[in-house]
């Protein structure tokens, strides 16, 4: 014979059903409700176009139409730091050796970098944009993320705010922007990238989704060209293969990555726009000429090197805790070594004897360095650094070999 409570509920089985009903309605108000507000954010990145090379074609008018380059000499060691687009259709890009964008281009115009002008731009825009958000993040000094999601400015339309700031950057710096704009910082940021120079692209919260769906994964942010390569061997093309892979799946893949991986292939992001960007490190290397050997001429690098750091740390008010020394020998072989002191460094003769320190352990005279970088982090709060004078104890250092 049949268990038939199995088959006909209690009262006490009812009670259970509606309390389990309940609860997931509420669940899905709720959710709903989240979607809502997260879509209702309005982002703007704003990115200004070929930047330095543009500065540099504004300020010399015999520049402009050119294929412009700023950064190393050809017959130099140095990098492409910008180019104008007349260069790019050459297929030169930042961060390739001047050597072979030369070779690419010839007649290529080379320039060297003028960092200051490029500032003063930076403040003028940076000014600007403070005029229509509350909210900014500098990503660097010529992109930006606003936040206008509270602003009443042209009735909320953050299309309309992202066009007049576009017009007051052109009327102000004489330079061109473009302006990506969308309800994430994910998705603003690919939108200003899609339609340069002079860009303005929208992508509306109905849209999202199905923008992250249709592009290839080689062009998300935080898909660099490896990860990207690896995707590609795991049959992620697109937005939609990646989705269609589970948590477990990325996370095996890709580790502490799969979270963001799983969230913006939903064209999710709830990353704020932070005014007060937390600064982690700040580095500054140089690449040599020629290849040097001798330690008393590493040393003298070495020093002039992290005078330069100390200007910024300097002008960026902050002091830090830890230096890391990074040396890359003419094998292209590259080590770090670190040390932390438990209090902030206050004077640059502390700092050059904790790199000198660090000098020490690497090894030297057995190969020539190609070149040297220093990195200050470990930085204590902004307007809290203790300004007591202080004597370094080198015996007091942690080693973070
Ligand atoms: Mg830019």
């Amino acid at each position: 014979m049949q268990n038939s409570s199995l088959f006909c509920p209690s009262n006490v089985d009812y009670w259970f059903i509606y309390y389990c009903w309940g609860g997931f309605c509420l669940f899905l108000l709720i959710q709903v409700r989240w979607v809502s507000v997260i879509s209702q954010r309005k982002i703007i990145h704003l990115d200004m176009d070929a930047f330095f090379a543009s500065v540099e074609q504004r300020d010399n008018q015999k520049l402009q139409g050119l294929p412009v380059v700023v950064g190393g000499q050809p017959d130099s060691r140095g990098v492409v730091a910008a180019c104008s687009y007349e260069a790019r259709q050459f297929g030169i890009h930042s961060a390739m050796p001047s050597s072979r964008a030369h070779r690419l281009c010839p007649q290529a115009v080379f320039v060297a970098p003028r960092i200051e002008a490029y500032r003063a731009v930076s403040v003028i825009i940076q000014q600007i944009f403070r005029r229509y958000a509350s909210e900014v993040e500098p990503l660097s000094l010529d992109e930006a993320y606003l936040d206008v999601s509270d602003s009443e400015m042209f009735a909320g339309s953050a299309t309309h705010i992202a066009q007049a700031i576009k017009a007051e950057i052109l009327e102000e710096t004489q330079l061109v922007a473009s302006a990506g704009v969308s309800y994430n910082k994910f998705l603003a940021k690919i939108a200003s990238d899609m339609d340069k120079p002079n860009g303005l692209y929208v992508i509306k919260p109905t849209q999202g989704e199905r923008f992250v769906a249709d592009l290839a994964v080689a062009k998300f942010h935080g898909v660099g060209p490896v990860t990207a390569a690896k995707m590609h061997r795991l049959g992620i093309q697109t937005g939609r293969d990646l989705r269609a892979k589970s948590k477990q799946q990325l996370q095996a893949a890709f580790g502490k990555s799969a979270e963001y991986f799983y969230n913006i292939a939903r064209a999710i992001d709830l990353r704020p726009v932070c005014s007060v960007r937390r600064r982690k490190s700040l580095g500054k290397e140089t690449t040599f000429t020629t290849d040097i050997a001798d330690i008393n001429v590493l040393r003298e690098q070495l020093i002039e090197l992290s005078d330069k750091l100390w200007q910024r740390l300097e002008r960026d008010d902050l002091q830090a805790k830890t230096f890391t020394l990074k040396v890359k020998y003419a094998n292209f072989r590259q080590i770090s070594r670190a040390l932390s002191v438990a209090q902030t460094i206050k004077q640059p003769s502390e700092m050059h004897a904790l790199l000198l320190e660090l000098l020490l352990r690497v090894e030297l005279g057995q190969q020539a360095v190609r070149l040297l970088g220093v990195t200050a982090s470990g930085f204590a709060e902004q307007g809290l650094a203790d300004n007591r004078g202080r004597q370094l104890e080198l015996f007091d250092v942690s080693d973070k070999l």
